[in-house]
Formats: C-alpha cells, sequence, structure tokens
C-alpha cells in the first residue's frame, strides 16, 4: 500500500464549509487505497491573532509560552478535520505532534525536526486509521511544545514523507501551482507543470510564497516529491522534483520581482582587508538583510565604491547605522529608494550560452538602465528602477517563451 501525505494550508481550513471539502479530498484518497496521513496548518488569521495577543500580554513574551499559545491553531483545525472524517464514517483522528512525538531541537520559535517516532502513527495506520497531524509544531528535550517557525507546516509534511516513506507529499494551498511569475502582477502568467527544487528554492526565496524555502530545501535533500495544488479545483498542480525526472526545453523557468528595495552606495571606502566586514557586521546583528552585494575594482588601489541592497523599510535604520560606524572611512553615502529587482530563474541556463546577453539585450531594447547585476548558477538577478518592472516583467516574460 502506498503512503502519500497531504498538507493543507490555513486558507484550505480557513472556514468550516472549506474544511468539509478537505475531508471529502481525504476521503477520495482512502477509496484509492492509499495510506493517508493529514498534517494541517491553523485556519487562516488565527496564527496572527496569536501571535497579536501574546504581543498585548507582553512586550517581552516568553518564547516558551509563544510556541504554546500560538501552536495551538493547529490544533483546532486537526480536530475540525478528524471530526468530519468521523461525520463521514472514516476512523481518524488529531494527532498533537507531542503524542507523536515529532522531536525538535534548537531554539524556542524556530525549532527544528530531527526525529519522527514512527511506531503509534504507523500501527494507527495499518489499522486503517487517517492521522490527522498537526503541523508547525513538536516537543524538545525539556519536553516542551516547540514551534519551528512561521509557515513551518510546510516543513512538518515533508519530513512526515520522509519518515514514513510517502510517495509523494501533496501540498494543498489557494492557488493553483506555482507560476512562471505572479499571476497579480502578470496575466500572463502560466502555471509550470514541473520545476526543481534548486528553481523552487529560488523562486520561493525570491519572494513566491507558494512554499516555506527551508522546507523545499528539506525535501531536495531527502528527495521528496512535492505537488501543490489547490484545494477548490481539481486540476493538477506543479510537481516539484530533481532535476533528473524533468523533461522540459525552457531555459528559463520563472522570472520573480521585487518591489520595496532600495540601493546603498559607500563612494571612496578604503580598499583594504576588513572593510567590508566593518560594514556588514553592524548591519547583521541589527538583523538588515543585505541582498544584492557589488564592489568595484578600485582605479587608484587606494579606494573603492560598495553597492548593496536592502528592504526599502530598513533604508533609515541602515542609513544611521552607517552614519555612525566609527570603523569606517568614505567619501560619500548615496541612498536611492523605489529599486526592484528582477530575476530570472532556470536550470537550463548552465547549458546554455548567452543567456546572460538575452537579458541584457532584452532590457536595453526596452531602454532600462540595469543599476546593479548578480548571479548563481542558475539565476541572473538585475536591479532597475521601480517603475519599469512591469514593462521588464513583460519583455522577460516574452524573449523566454514563458508566454506560451
Ligand atoms: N499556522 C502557522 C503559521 O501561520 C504555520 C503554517 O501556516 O504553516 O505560520
Ligand atoms: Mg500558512
Amino acid at each position: 500500500m502506498k503512503t502519500i501525505v497531504l498538507k493543507f494550508g490555513g486558507t484550505s481550513v480557513g472556514t468550516i464549509n472549506k474544511i468539509k471539502t478537505v475531508a471529502k479530498i481525504i476521503a477520495d484518497y482512502k477509496k484509492k487505497k492509499f495510506r493517508v496521513i493529514v498534517v494541517s496548518s491553523a485556519m487562516s488569521g488565527v496564527t496572527n491573532e496569536l501571535v497579536k495577543k501574546s504581543k498585548a500580554i507582553s512586550k517581552n513574551f516568553s518564547n516558551a509560552e509563544y510556541d504554546v499559545l500560538v501552536s495551538s491553531g493547529e490544533q483546532v483545525a486537526c480536530s475540525l478535520i478528524a471530526g468530519r472524517l468521523i461525520h463521514l464514517g472514516y476512523k481518524a483522528r488529531s494527532w498533537l505532534a507531542w503524542q507523536i512525538p515529532i522531536l525538535t531541537h534548537g531554539e524556542h520559535k524556530n525549532s527544528r525536526i530531527y526525529d519522527v517516532n514512527k511506531k503509534k502513527i504507523f500501527s494507527y495506520l495499518k489499522n486503517g486509521g487517517v492521522p490527522i497531524v498537526t503541523g508547525f509544531q513538536g516537543i524538545n528535550e525539556y519536553e516542551r511544545v516547540s514551534t519551528i517557525g512561521r509557515g513551518g507546516s510546510d516543513a512538518s509534511a515533508i519530513l512526515l514523507a520522509k519518515f514514513f516513506k510517502a510517495q509523494r507529499c501533496i501540498i494543498y494551498t489557494d492557488v493553483e501551482g506555482v507560476y512562471t511569475t505572479d499571476p497579480n502582477k502578470l496575466s500572463k502568467a502560466k502555471k509550470i507543470k514541473e520545476i526543481s527544487y534548486e528553481e523552487m528554492l529560488e523562486m520561493a526565496s525570491l519572494g513566491a510564497k507558494v512554499m516555506q524555502p527551508a522546507s523545499i530545501q528539506d525535501a531536495r535533500l531527502n528527495r521528496i516529491n512535492i505537488e501543490v495544488k489547490s484545494s477548490y479545483v481539481k486540476k493538477s498542480g506543479t510537481l516539484i522534483t530533481k532535476r533528473k525526472n524533468i523533461i522540459n526545453n525552457r531555459i528559463i523557468t520563472g522570472i520573480s520581482s521585487t518591489h520595496n528595495d532600495a540601493k546603498v552606495s559607500l563612494i571612496g571606502v578604503k580598499d583594504k582587508p576588513g572593510v567590508a566586514a566593518s560594514i556588514f557586521k553592524p548591519l547583521s546583528k541589527n538583523s538588515i538583510n543585505v541582498d544584492m552585494v557589488v564592489q568595484n575594482i578600485s582605479a587608484n588601489g587606494r579606494e573603492t565604491d560598495l553597492t548593496f541592497t536592502i528592504k526599502a523599510e530598513d533604508l533609515k535604520k541602515t542609513q544611521k547605522i552607517i552614519k555612525t560606524n566609527k570603523n569606517i572611512k568614505f567619501r560619500k553615502l548615496l541612498l536611492k529608494k523605489d529599486v526592484s529587482k528582477i530575476s530570472i530563474i532556470g536550470v537550463g541556463m548552465v547549458t546554455t550560452p548567452g543567456v546572460t546577453f538575452r537579458m541584457f539585450q532584452t532590457l536595453a531594447k526596452k531602454k532600462i538602465n540595469i543599476q546593479v547585476i548578480s548571479t548563481s548558477e542558475i539565476k541572473i538577478s538585475v536591479l532597475i528602477d521601480k517603475k519599469n518592472i512591469k514593462k521588464a516583467l513583460i519583455a522577460l516574460h516574452k524573449e523566454f517563451k514563458l508566454d506560451n
């Protein structure tokens, strides 16, 4: 008998009616003779409400209590799903993470699952039961409830798939799958049939909200096939799998763009060891996420210019940190808001020459100036003026044949 993990996101269990639909989806897999393990997130909005409550109680709400509090949303959703399945005549029950147990280590709010005890769930499955497991939570070495980071029920599902050797993990959500680019930004965006872990990781890190980036890494390491699909419509979704399984002749799989970035340039910094570290150390201490970084070759061997990007909301703080940093000297500080990063992603670029050129030429034809460039093995990102982002998106989506 094949085992399958079905994970339902907050929107999929957001109302009583949706939970009834979810129970039907689960029942369908039971009818097809699968061994089904269900993982659910909290009903949409619930976790946020709980976080708000903790803040209202105290600015320094205990992290251990935070985990007990915010993990409670999953308990509600799971018991409702189980209750509905029982109503339909199935053998089902909720399993809180500590009852299994799902073991985690690390800090509260941000623990990691390292083991899942299989015994009880296994015998429950063998007896025909459908376990409805709370995502997002675990139990640590002190027998305290832990949570694994916001959006963490994706990772719970992936790891259950790993430990129970599931044939597939299906992530049910409110979109039909992963798209070539955000359909809200470009109506020509198309659903991607298959995408590699590496590409999906880049897309998720760049803001495709379909799945939590860390969970994709877990899936990649454990070779778990994931299907992302909608719980509202019966259509096939997107398969996330290893590169070898994908037969696709496209060079670029997806394009993503950011909208609220800012650019910081330090002109005339000393060109000597340790300077970049001195600039970035206080930024990282203040949890400012630095994205693209470029440093020019110094023309005279003494001075250089350094440019990096951050989220626009961090601009004021960054400015202050740099101006009060006594460990660095520079001639001028330039700040620019309203810039956006646009990235093309595809494993095809590894073997296809000229992709960079095609991207740059496409932007040049539209008279779009490139301010910063950064690349990885399967991604090229450029920073452009925010006002040009739509134009760039349309042009690149067409150039790399993603429109059809
Ligand atoms: N309910 C949790 C959250 O909102 C976990 C999840 O949705 O995956 O972050
Ligand atoms: Mg969620």
